[in-house]
């Protein structure tokens, strides 16, 4: 199913990168090769750019019914070939297969929403000073889209970007991570089968600096679309914004889960363990930060290191390098005198596995507690009340999302009102977002942008005002 070399696809053909190289891809659980793909460069980028501008200006012309259309039968071609596409991405991430059709399932249902978008994207109509004036408004495709994004959850990754930036019309260059070659090459594939004209969505492998970064200069590009880190988000920012691109940044988090005296703690307990672990900790959403009333700190201690210990499987992290770098984490923790609650370890001697990790005695300006470490680790910090937790949950330089267990709905409403975060959840986990509800944080957690929801189209496309003056004379 994957191929021993997963090549770009540009104008609707497979081709090798332009200089003929390939990079190694490395099975997450037990590190053996499972493939190669195309490390492509400058020259590969600009040929993508081409052919996304060559094809932009018919399929920009298209009724927004008809490219709808084109969404759902994507979307609806993907479903269909469920099994395949969790099989692969359970492969290239090492994720369970469960989880990976899960994936699979929202991306569809991202499809979805966004397809019923061609029969309901409304815009607006408003009054206007001058008499015998009718103002409304149009939506415009942006032109070409560069969409890079990142390996953690692929498929839904891709879907966010490429569903709404096809339907409003853009052409894009999809850059998928380097850790996840496969899937972002089979849904290009998927797209030409579903009857996408060729050059809509182009797909370049390999490095972010080597071909991410050329996209991102490239004036051809009217919007840049990125979903990664904060470091990373800078570089992208810093070069698109010279040449003043539509930049949006989908980033990070360092995310809050707040355990009150009120809540029910087995709850809480296991919302903790679905937020902190799942996905082996690899979400924008994941919660890192565990921060927990005084009053019920020892139970609550004792009853998630318990559920911990018991886990089962979580999966492997994507690379060898981001497990090196977690158990660096977690021991520069604990040299500065923070204990570990259960974890801290590799699992096995083959793959990335990083037992699930709860730390204590960390300090709220540690390293640890500021920067998001991407993998199964999160830290119990200890409040006397509520304002002390909201002051903790602020002092972060993230605001992706933040959830409080509590049985007072007055503790939650004014959560939602004082916490900084895009996403606020009331007894429940930090992630969980679906395709209808807006997504994104504030701080250094993005640019403001909305992804999925509504929200995505304001993204993908512009909005033009029209205004229509007639003579009633001529009437
Ligand atoms: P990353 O920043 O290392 O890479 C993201 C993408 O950018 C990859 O495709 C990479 O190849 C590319 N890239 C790297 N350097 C580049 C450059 N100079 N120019 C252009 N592209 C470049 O992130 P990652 O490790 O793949 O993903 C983890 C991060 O993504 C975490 O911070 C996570 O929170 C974030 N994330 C955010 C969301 C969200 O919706 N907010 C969702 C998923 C992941």
């Amino acid at each position: 199913m994957i191929p021993a070399e997963v090549p770009n696809l540009v104008a609707g053909e497979e081709r090798p990168a332009a200089g003929g190289e390939w990079l190694e891809k490395l099975r997450p659980s037990d590190g053996t090769l499972l493939c190669r793909l195309a490390r492509s460069g400058p020259e590969d980028a600009a040929d993508a750019v081409a052919a996304a501008r060559a094809s932009q200006a018919d399929w920009g012309a298209r009724t927004a019914v008809e490219r709808g259309d084109a969404v759902r039968s994507i979307a609806e071609l993907l479903r269909s070939r469920r099994d395949e596409a969790s099989e692969l991405v359970a492969a290239e991430t090492g994720k369970a297969l469960a989880l990976a059709q899960a994936e699979v399932d929202a991306a569809v249902e991202m499809g979805l929403f966004v397809a019923g978008e061609g029969r309901r994207s409304y815009g607006r109509t408003t009054t206007a000073s001058m008499p015998h004036r009718t103002v409304l408004t149009l939506r415009r495709p942006v032109g070409v889209a560069a969409l890079l994004v990142s390996f953690n959850t692929p498929l839904p990754n891709v879907a966010w970007k490429a569903f709404p930036s096809i339907f409003c019309g853009n052409a894009s260059v999809l850059k998928p991570s380097e850790h996840t070659p496969a899937s972002a090459w089979w849904f290009g594939r998927l797209c030409l089968e579903a009857g996408l004209p060729a050059g809509v969505l182009n797909v370049v492998q390999g490095l972010g600096p080597e071909v991410g970064q050329p996209l991102v200069d490239d004036p051809r590009v009217d919007l840049v679309s990125f979903t990664g880190s904060a470091a990373t988000g800078r570089v992208v920012a810093e070069a698109a914004g010279r040449r003043l691109a539509k930049t949006v940044l989908e980033l990070g988090g360092k995310n809050a889960l707040v355990v009150c005296d009120d809540a029910d703690l087995d709850r809480a307990v296991e919302w903790t363990i679905a937020s902190a672990f799942s996905n082996a900790g690899q979400r924008c959403a994941a919660a890192s930060r565990i921060v927990v009333f005084d009053g019920v700190y020892e139970t609550f201690r004792e009853r998630l290191a318990a559920a911990t210990r018991e886990l089962d499987e979580i999966g492997p992290v994507i690379s060898e390098a981001s497990m090196r770098r977690i158990l660096d984490a977690v021991a520069s923790a604990r040299d500065h005198g923070a204990t570990v609650a259960c974890g801290g370890i590799r699992v096995g001697d083959r793959g990335w596995h990083v037992a699930p990790t709860v730390l204590e005695g960390v300090a709220s300006d540690a390293g640890i507690s500021c920067e998001e470490l991407f993998g199964p680790v999160a830290a119990l910090y200890r409040v006397d009340g509520f304002d002390e937790a909201v002051t903790l949950v602020n002092d972060s330089p993230y605001g992706l999302t933040a959830a409080i267990h509590t049985a007072s709905i007055h503790r939650a409403m004014r959560f939602a009102e004082r916490v900084s975060a895009g996403v606020v959840v009331v007894n429940a986990g930090t992630h969980g977002s679906e395709p209808h509800m807006g997504f994104g944080g504030v701080k250094q957690s993005g640019t403001g942008w909305k992804e999925a929801g509504v929200e995505a189209l304001d993204v993908y496309s512009e909005t033009q005002y029209v205004n229509v003056v007639i003579d009633p004379a001529l009437a």
